[in-house]
């Protein structure tokens, strides 16, 4: 039987280690894939499909130019693919029988390096998850910045692939023991849209072996990874970087261990709802909180920034120290200026230092950096001066690293190229063989315009010159019309141009010689030099990173700074109880959109003796989703430690924010927008302490008048008996604001609207007090509803009230036992029905289903 040649049994061998990654194998100058890998990617990158003798039959290949792969693997990248890199790790002249080739590197989404692949502002994280019973141990490494962080988590999955979200992660690796947990993978690829391996038991190393492993990357990583638990997720993820990229990662070298508990806790829901990074209609980071809050000069202030809007603090004085920070750079905005001005010459030094450790730095990095480097000194210098002690501890811990700024100042040229290997890096006077190579070409560049003048002289020919090219080398060019002044002999011919012809002499190939040689020589000598520079800075990378941190801090602030300046923001005061007190608050997004004159500030007023639950009435785009927001955006402004668009504020700290807002319809979990919402308020009675801010927006709204006001008044009534948080609870259900009179913490505001010849005018003034008055027919006038639709609707509304003033209809009595069921029913009340309140009370909304729920009213009903 026919074989496969020795070269596709050598692809096959290499490619049976990888399978779920396209396998780019190095052919000369060309990355070649064959079989599937080849049908696939023809497919996916439009490349054309051609075949190549494989010895047993034709295989399917096609290939992309080495120079252009880059782009090509980006491609695969960004459509959650991997791709191995196999080389040819011998010289092709030298081998016996085929080359031998190696993988490299295995390039994922969550293991990207290249710049062009990169967003500069975002982290890209690879995370691994493992799981004991009810306990989540999770890891997340950025390669290209270095971070590593593990933590532990109790309860439901839920709450991991929170967290996990948390990282927007382009990755997430699987333990073995979560390959079977279906429903729990489909969660994670729906929520988080990441590329999910499961890593198979038989190809990982033994725990002992990781155990090792992570010892000789992260020193000191006992610490972190206090349980064998935490371990195995370190392990899980380290082992894929080291079995991925086969390279030491020097600028890994910190391992953070964080606890979710020391912050404040958001769940996708919120962080969606809220618009925190993103909108929730376009998906975009612009007309986000992020969006507005980042004012940051470079990329690391930028990500650090990110991450502390997804990580609100909850230790009061660890925020009143950036509010110390933020305030001392508002009182001086000079200082402020100056600081954005030096900051921006400050380099992305994150993934400077992990291009060093890489190996994939060049000379502009290197220069990059030493600019970065430079501008610390006299950044430094600054910030001692000013009242923050948080600014002065981080001035003082700068350290300028002055000696690999020097290192870099004397080795590298002022204007390097881009590629490493042509030469041209080094500087003059680093080194002395590299001087003196230097100066051989120089002299022999130098002989060669002089015979080109000596030349010129003898024959006579004023337009004869001496060129180079790469085919040919050095030549005498003579035109045509010349070239019988050239003596017989001298010359030997090498050339024939249209016009001219090409010769050389024994002499000038000499100086050739040496001239390549030695260009040759100290190309290959400045390559080594360059590379020995790099790893000298590897040395110094822990260093440079504490650097980082400390601008990426500094950044961060001086962000929140600028914000608070240009917008008017206050420092709010910070407490431990759970008062929250806002005089004057604005909805920072909204505001900065129609600009501060055009917004109408309110108050809130809530704590936990009187005023627990506010219910907010009044008419569809009055403005009640945007109170509740800003309520909540403002709380969480303050815990990062920003100012606040307000008057004045004092801020209790909360644990958690939920949010029931808008109509979210989870179209790839398949599930209604009732089920949704019915879900996430769940969620809110089941996890919300009496720390936790709640906004629940028209709760109910999803199903039927009846069911949706049974519901939403349980609601109430459940947060204000049992869980205590602060709710801002908005409805239309103007009937609802009776239970502000039996249940005592529960407050009525309203957003004011006044008629006005019969129209609405929206005044967006939050008052105390319930609306009176349901403004649903003027809002579809507004919106352009046909005259006679309103008409027509204006007089069915009639109907209905005066048929419910003479009290005969169905509907009358459920908006009267709404009222009533909250409080000691007084009036009597027939049998079935104290049968049915009895049910509905003891109806245990939280360990039933939506569907049950909804059963169960129908069967009231
Ligand atoms: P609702 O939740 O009551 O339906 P929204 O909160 O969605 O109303 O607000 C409707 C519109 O009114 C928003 O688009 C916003 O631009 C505007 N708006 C809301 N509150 C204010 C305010 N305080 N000042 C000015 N405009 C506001």
């Amino acid at each position: 039987m026919a074989k496969y040649t020795p070269m596709i049994q050598q692809y096959l061998s290499i490619k049976a280690e990888y399978p779920d990654a396209f396998l780019f194998f190095r052919l000369g100058d060309f990355y070649e894939m064959f079989f599937d890998d080849a049908k696939r990617a023809a497919e996916e990158l439009e490349l054309t499909l051609t075949g190549r003798d494989g010895g047993k039959e034709r295989i399917p290949m096609c290939g992309v130019p080495y120079h252009a792969a880059e782009a090509y693997i980006g491609r695969l990248i960004e459509k959650g693919y991997k791709a191995a890199i196999c080389e040819q790790v011998e010289d092709p002249a030298s081998a016996k029988g085929v080359v031998r080739r190696e993988v490299v590197r295995v390039v994922t989404p969550g293991t990207v390096m290249e710049e062009k692949i990169l967003a500069e502002k975002e982290n890209n994280f690879l995370t691994a998850v493992t799981r004991r019973e009810q306990h989540f141990a999770l890891a997340a490494a950025d390669l290209s910045t270095g971070e590593f962080y593990v933590t532990e988590l109790a309860g439901a999955s839920d709450a991991v692939i929170d967290e996990l979200a948390s990282f927007s992660p382009k990755e997430v690796l699987l333990a073995p023991c979560l390959g079977e947990e279906s429903v729990f993978q489909n969660e994670l690829r729906s929520r988080l849209g990441a590329l999910i391996t499961v890593l198979r038991e038989d190809r990982l190393p033994s725990s002992a072996t990781m155990e090792r492993e992570l010892a000789a990357q992260f020193p000191g990583f006992e610490e972190a990874c206090s349980s064998p638990f935490t371990l195995e997720a370190a392990g899980l993820l380290h082992t894929y970087l080291r079995e991925t990229q086969k390279r030491a990662l020097a600028h890994m070298n910190r391992l953070e261990r964080y606890d979710a508990g020391q912050f404040m806790v958001l769940d996708t829901a919120a962080r969606h709802n809220l618009e925190l990074t993103t909108t929730l209609r376009e998906g975009r980071r612009k007309g986000s909180l992020l969006w507005l809050l980042d004012r940051t000069a470079t990329a690391m202030g930028s990500r650090l920034l990110k991450k502390w809007l997804d990580k609100p603090l909850l230790d009061k004085k660890a925020i009143e120290s950036r509010q110390g920070a933020v305030q001392a750079l508002v009182e001086d905005l000079i200082l402020l200026e100056e600081i954005r001005d030096r900051l921006r010459h400050v380099y992305d030094l994150e993934r400077l230092c992990a291009r060093v450790a890489y190996g994939s730095a060049n000379g502009r990095d290197l220069l990059a950096l030493r600019r970065s480097l430079e501008a610390i000194p006299a950044l430094k210098e600054r910030l001692i001066e000013t009242g923050s002690s948080y600014l002065a501890r981080l001035a003082e811990a700068m350290d300028p690293c002055a000696d690999v700024g020097e290192l870099i100042a004397e080795s590298v040229v002022d204007e390097p190229p881009v590629s490493v290997k042509e030469g041209g890096v080094i500087r003059e006077g680093y080194d002395e063989e590299l001087d003196k190579l230097r100066s051989v070409q120089q002299d022999g560049r130098g002989w060669i315009t002089r015979l080109e003048q000596r030349e010129r002289e003898t024959t006579g020919i004023r337009s004869l010159k001496v060129g180079f090219n790469k085919v040919f080398g050095y030549y005498i060019e003579v035109t045509r019309a010349n070239l019988k002044l050239l003596p017989e002999g001298r010359y030997q011919r090498k050339q024939t141009l249209a016009n001219a012809e090409r010769f050389v002499t024994p002499e000038l190939k000499e100086r050739e010689r040496l001239i390549l040689e030695s260009e040759e020589k100290s190309v290959d000598l400045e390559y080594r030099l360059f590379t020995g520079i790099r790893e000298q800075i590897a040395g110094e990378i822990a260093r440079i990173q504490e650097l980082a941190d400390q601008v990426a801090q500094l950044d961060a602030l001086q962000s929140f700074a600028s914000v608070s300046n240009q917008h008017r923001y206050v420092k709010p005061e910070i407490r431990t109880d759970d008062i929250l007190h806002i005089e004057g608050g604005r909805h920072p997004v909204v505001e900065a959109a129609i600009g501060e004159q055009d917004f109408v500030a309110n108050d809130v007023r809530m704590d936990h003796r009187e005023r627990q639950v506010l219910l907010i009435t009044g008419p569809n785009m009055a403005g009640k989703s945007t109170y509740m927001r800003q309520a909540a955006l403002i709380t969480l402004m303050a815990q990062i430690g920003c100012f606040v668009p307000v008057k004045e504020a004092s801020i209790g700290i909360v644990d958690r924010i939920f949010t029931r807002i808008g109509a979210a319809d989870d179209l790839v979990g398949g599930r209604s927008t009732f089920m949704v919402e019915m879900d996430e308020t769940r969620q809110a009675l089941a996890q919300a302490t009496s720390k936790s801010l709640i906004l629940l927006d028209e709760v109910g709204r999803g199903t039927s008048t009846y069911d949706g006001m049974a519901l939403a008044q349980a609601i109430v009534e459940y947060l204000h008996n049992h869980v205590g948080a602060k709710t801002l609870f908005s409805t239309h259900y103007h009937e609802l604001t009776a239970l502000a009179d039996d249940l005592p913490r529960v407050v009525n505001v309203n957003v004011r609207c006044v008629e006005k010849k019969g129209e609405v005018v929206f005044l967006h003034r939050v008052e105390e007090g319930g609306a009176d008055q349901s403004y649903g027919i003027h809002v579809a006038q507004l919106a352009g509803m046909p005259g006679s639709v309103i008409r027509r609707a204006r007089v069915i509304l009639d109907a209905l009230e005066s048929r419910m003033e003479t009290g005969d209809s169905r509907q009358l009595d459920l908006f009267q036992y709404a009222r009533e069921s909250a409080a000691t029913v007084e009036e009597p009340l027939s049998e079935k029905e104290r049968e049915a309140l009895a049910s509905l009370q003891d109806w245990d909304l939280m360990n039933r289903t939506p569907m049950e729920t909804i059963q169960f009213l129908h069967d009231l009903q």
